[in-house]
């Protein structure tokens, strides 16, 4: 039987290139294990054992897993099925705006049952959505509330140009008293065009929000006299992905 050259090339090839391949199962046994999915969520006991503090802390924490792209890999339907069953005991209360680029759950790393959150455009607070604060947190134990602004809020930027249109007109209006200290403080007319003034509008209205929140609800205000929880502010940067936390 003749065998060709080529043929004998080719048979050779095969060999050294099998044998020299490095095999999968080293490669697999020296990469890290995949954590292994949270199934589980807050309840009663957990919750009640976080200080406000502790929530603070873990807040800031998942915006630093969001910000170096660790996010906690979490079984969505376990969760829902444990919260379906076990009922919900949220950590913290998140009132942001309904800017798409700012989703809460996302940016704070949290799952189901977390975190309760509320959201219009510019995070201002009404009657309503103090009252479900006022749930959130006397009722349903939650430790936080979180007053999130964002750099570039369409809202506050509409209102330092006096848009109008529509009901959003009268929301708009509530944003007169951070603008007016904004442009006090600035020494500029309000206009969304100028940066400085505006990253300090959006900080002043996160500032005012937590002002009319404590002043309108003894509830919340009781609750912070006794050191059950903890309301504060912070403006997050659509660009970094990083809140930036608000003192006082
Ligand atoms: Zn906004």
């Amino acid at each position: 039987m003749k065998v060709s050259t080529a043929s004998l090339w080719i048979a050779a090839s095969v060999f050294f290139s099998l044998g020299c391949t490095p095999r999968a199962e080293p490669l697999a046994e020296t990469a890290p294990p995949a954590p292994a999915p949270v199934r589980t969520v807050l309840d009663a006991t957990a919750q009640q054992a976080l200080t406000p503090e502790q929530v603070l802390t873990e807040l800031k924490a998942g915006n630093q897993r969001f910000v170096d792209g660790n996010l906690t890999h979490r079984d969505y339907m376990a969760q829902a099925e444990a919260t379906a069953a076990g009922g919900q005991f949220p950590k913290a209360t998140i009132l942001g705006c309904v800017d798409s680029r700012v989703p809460p759950e996302i940016i704070f790393d949290q799952g189901i049952g977390d975190v309760f959150v509320g959201r219009v455009a510019g995070n201002v607070e009404d009657v309503n959505l103090v009252g479900s604060m006022e749930f959130a947190t006397k009722v349903a134990g939650s430790k936080v509330i979180l007053i999130l602004g964002h750099t570039a809020c369409g809202a506050i930027k509409g209102a330092a140009d006096g848009v109008e249109l529509g009901n959003l007109t009268e929301l708009l209006n509530d944003f007169d008293e951070p603008i007016a200290r904004a442009s006090e403080a600035t020494g500029v007319e309000p206009s969304s065009s100028n940066q400085e003034f505006l990253d300090l509008a959006i900080k002043e209205n996160v500032r005012q929000t937590i002002a009319d929140i404590l002043e309108q609800s003894a509830v919340i205000s009781e609750m912070v006299a006794n050191g059950e929880l903890l309301v504060v502010g912070g403006v997050y940067d659509l660009a970094t992905g990083r809140v930036d936390w608000l003192d006082g």
